[in-house]
């Protein structure tokens, strides 16, 4: 029988986000500083060989579905040329992008060539001035037409990922519901999450994804659940009646799903996650060329991902039982 990554509790693990790079082109306000960030150097970052040769091993014990982040991997050159690669090996399945949106529109058609099928644009609000805000000099003309050519080309789901903050883009979450009415499109509010922060002000901006629902009541629409429960990932899937596409909350902080996780991460610099939250980290770097110590240092890895993250316990600023991670969310990949 095949060896599949199945960890201490029973969690298959068939997906693998990975960090094709730690630059961006946009300074999210609570993703990276303004000024100061400082990014691997070049020889620090994974080859596309060393990448290959990370996803066939991962292929031989099940892993099926890959997502392409960063930072924004569509600043990583040749991309289309990795993605190729990836699409290639035996036993992927489905490769997924998430991207800002920016650099998309003029790319996305070979983007689907190369293998890429669905795609999340993240998009924290739709009016240009505040985008540009959020983002930090954003502008969402180019990211709304990269929806539109997302649509043309086909990508299917294509979904919007909104980090909601409180006080900063809260009033427009009946817009976004009203695009989830109006468009085929799944509008994904995430929860603001203390990833990689020396500060707490995401603790005054954090807002349960309650609200949504909230909101919901507020306007009369009825909503129903949509799917399974959490279907393929960490978002609850909800449609409003009569609508056109769906919306989805991910709300890791007020109500972890960590039961389900499924995922490895594998960062730009090369190093093995187990978990977004904690700082537990192993190099693939020493295993290029040793197929089968890699595979065992995968099996290692699974042995202490933990049953699940703290954010709750870091909001009520309570111990915790592990070490935070001191990697930014760009470093990560979301
Ligand atoms: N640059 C790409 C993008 O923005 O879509 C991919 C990388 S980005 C790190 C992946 C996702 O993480 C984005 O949807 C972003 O909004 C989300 N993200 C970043 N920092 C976050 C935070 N502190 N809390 C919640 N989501 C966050
Ligand atoms: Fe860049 Fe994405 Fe982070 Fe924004 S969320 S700064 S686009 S990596």
């Amino acid at each position: 029988m095949e060896t599949l990554l199945v960890d201490r509790f029973g969690r298959v693990h068939d997906y693998l986000r990975i960090s094709v790079t730690d630059r961006c082109n946009l300074r999210c306000v609570y993703c990276m500083p303004e000024e100061g960030m400082e990014f691997e150097p070049d020889d620090r970052i994974l080859t596309f060989d060393e990448i290959v040769e990370v996803v066939q091993v991962l292929a031989r014990v099940g892993v099926r579905k890959l997502r392409i982040t960063g930072g924004e991997p569509l600043v990583r050159k040749n991309l289309e040329v990795l993605i190729g690669r990836l699409s290639a090996i035996p036993g992927i399945e489905d490769i997924a992008l998430t991207t800002n949106g920016i650099f998309l529109a003029p790319r996305a058609e070979r983007l689907k060539e190369a293998g890429v099928t669905r795609v999340n644009i993240s998009l924290d609000s739709l009016r240009a001035d505040r985008f540009s805000l959020i983002t930090r000099g954003g502008d969402i003309t180019k990211v709304l037409a990269s929806l539109e050519e997302s649509v043309r080309v086909g990508f299917q789901p294509i979904k919007l990922n909104v980090v909601l903050m409180k006080g900063v883009n809260d009033d427009e979450i009946a817009d976004f519901l009203r695009m989830s009415i109006e468009r085929d499109v799944t509008v994904r509010f995430i929860e603001y999450m203390p990833i990689g922060h020396d500060d707490d002000g995401w603790r005054t901006r954090y807002i349960p994804l309650s609200t949504v629902l909230d909101v919901c009541a507020d306007n009369g629409w009825a909503v129903a659940p949509h799917g399974e429960v959490y279907g393929n990932g960490p978002s609850r899937n909800y449609r409003i009646e009569g609508a056109r596409g769906t919306f989805g909350l991910i709300h890791p902080v007020s109500d972890h799903f960590c039961e389900s996780c499924n995922r490895l991460r594998l960062t730009a610099d090369g190093n093995i996650k187990p978990c977004l939250y904690w700082t537990d980290e192993f190099n693939v770097r020493t295993y290029i060329g040793n197929p089968e110590g890699m595979q065992d240092m995968f099996f290692r890895a699974l042995d202490v991902k933990p049953l699940n993250h703290e954010m709750a316990q870091a909001l009520a600023q309570q111990a915790q039982s592990h070490t935070p991670t001191v990697r930014r969310m760009s470093q990560i990949g979301g």
